[in-house]
């Protein structure tokens, strides 16, 4: 059995796979540690198993919409078994394909958990590994607050455990997978309370997404009890109680479930045998090459608590490969400009500055393009989700620094745009850029009347 290697990986999610992946291809000898099963939170409790039920959803909404089109369907409502079924099914078929692809690389699946004995080496239960340089990718997990009762609540894995459909249901937390939660189960037909500790949804968000899709969530039936801290859970009769700060009792619920957070994976790993400590959050720090403050230990992905989203984790890794073992010494990525999608009903997409944001860094230069409408696609149904649309431009070429968007389609909309303002585009460029019609699109190549961002609305074209 093999026990020395280039190139030790602790664990098999988006970040690890794609560093051992970059790594084999440039002919290391590479192990990754991990329990399994392969593909980390994403794969198997995360972005796919969540995008699944986001299309069930979907559907669910597209249903109500059909007759109006003229398009007659006969509705059993939701097979909640097969829908899980056929999803775990799929999921499967990505834990064989993860398999089979580390097989055909030549990467070695260490099975087990990885913890440090020096810097240099780690154990996996009685067996020890050895290598010249060991990679930290070991992600996070949900946070369950220690309060009274937590325990009666799952969380975001919990959910995607669950085998039966629960009818009422408090969702705790109002950041974006607590909305999107929310949202699916609303869409299936769930009764949902989500209860939120801040005064707005998504409250880092831009506060024109949040005000949107607090009005959307509430017209599709989802009850929303904001400024509002869980302090306890109790069994009652007929479900789960859940006690709130003002003392008001809320419920009964067939599942509460906790989506408060995530918190990184370094606890076990006895990070201080390797001279290693993590930050007061837990999460460990790394400069902007992904280096640890052990030279030949590097941490990738959410263990680092930086932009904790795949597509992040899946290029740092790549970038790290390519330094250590493609001869690229400047490789790195870029963290600014990350454009992102929350899954909610209907969906959100951002990237850039918001405006407080803007304002703080650009000042008086910055001016805002917004419209609000109701797309063509519910102009025969009998009410849908308004779409929302926020530019925020800066500087004296007026370049574009911030997309921020709620609307059906716009997760698909986003990611084209996020280019162009990589690019450095300009309001003028978008200007120029012919429409597509009819579509939601068109109207952020349209934006004609600008407001300065601290309040004067001028027309700028006209300007
Ligand atoms: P992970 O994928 O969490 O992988 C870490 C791996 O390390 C795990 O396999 C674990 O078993 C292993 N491990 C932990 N400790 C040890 C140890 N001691 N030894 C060996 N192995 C260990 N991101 C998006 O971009 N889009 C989305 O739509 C999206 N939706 C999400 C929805 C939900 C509900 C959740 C929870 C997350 C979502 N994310 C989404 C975030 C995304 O899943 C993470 O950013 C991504 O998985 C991080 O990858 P990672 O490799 O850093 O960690």
């Amino acid at each position: 059995m093999k026990t020395h290697f280039d190139v030790l990986v602790i664990g098999a999610g988006s970040a690890g796979l794609a560093v051992a992946e970059k790594a084999a291809q440039f002919g290391r000898r590479v192990a990754v540690i991990d329990p399994g099963p392969l593909g980390g939170t994403c794969v198997n409790a995360g972005c796919v198993p969540k995008k699944l039920m986001w299309y069930a959803a979907d559907l669910a909404h597209a249903a109500q919409d059909a007759p109006h089109y003229g398009v007659q369907l006969s509705s059993h409502g939701i097979d909640w078994v097969s829908l899980v079924q056929n999803r775990d099914r799929f999921i499967a078929q990505l834990n064989s394909y993860w398999s089979a692809h580390l097989d055909n690389r030549d990467i070695t699946w260490i099975h087990g958990r990885a913890r440090f004995i020096d810097a240099r080496t780690v154990g996996v239960d009685d067996v020890v590994y050895t290598a010249e340089h060991i990679v930290i990718a070991t992600g996070g997990q949900p946070i369950v607050p220690n309060i009274p009762g937590a325990a009666l609540g799952i969380n975001s894995d919990g959910f995607f455990r669950l085998r039966t459909q629960p009818n009422r249901v408090a969702v705790i937390g109002g950041g974006y997978i607590g909305v999107e939660l929310s949202g699916v189960l609303r869409a299936l037909g769930s009764e949902v309370t989500l209860i939120a500790r801040e005064a707005r949804l998504l409250h880092h968000f831009d506060p024109l997404i949040s005000t949107t899709l607090d009005d959307e969530m509430r017209r599709q039936g989802i009850a929303l009890e904001l400024n509002s801290s869980v302090t306890a859970l109790h069994a009652s009769r007929n479900g789960i109680a859940v006690h709130t700060h003002t003392g008001d009792l809320k419920g009964e619920f067939d599942a509460v479930i906790w989506a408060v957070g995530r918190a990184p994976n370094t606890a076990h790993l006895a990070l201080a045998a390797a001279g290693l400590h993590t930050q007061a959050d837990g999460t460990l720090a790394v400069d902007a090459y992904q280096n640890t403050a052990v030279p030949g230990i590097y941490a990738v992905g959410d263990v680092t608590g930086r932009k904790p989203l795949t597509p992040v984790a899946v290029a740092a890794g790549r970038a790290l490969a390519e330094r250590l073992f493609d001869n690229q010494p400047e490789r790195k990525i870029d963290y600014d400009t990350v454009p992102s999608v929350v899954f909610t009903h209907p969906p959100i997409g951002t990237v850039g500055l918001t405006e407080q944001q803007a304002l703080a860094t650009y000042g008086d230069t910055v001016t805002i393009y917004e419209t609000q409408f109701t797309p063509l696609r519910y102009a025969l149904a009998e009410s849908g989700p308004r779409t929302a649309m926020k530019l925020v431009c800066a500087g004296a070429t007026q370049r574009v620094v911030g997309i921020h968007l709620i609307g059906t389609g716009v997760d698909e909309m986003l990611q084209g745009f996020a280019v162009a303002m990589r690019m450095g585009a300009t309001k003028a460029d978008f200007d120029s850029t012919i429409a597509i019609h009819p579509s939601s699109a068109e109207e952020l190549v349209t934006l004609k009347v600008g407001r300065r961002a601290r309040g004067e609305t001028a027309d700028l074209q006209a300007a």
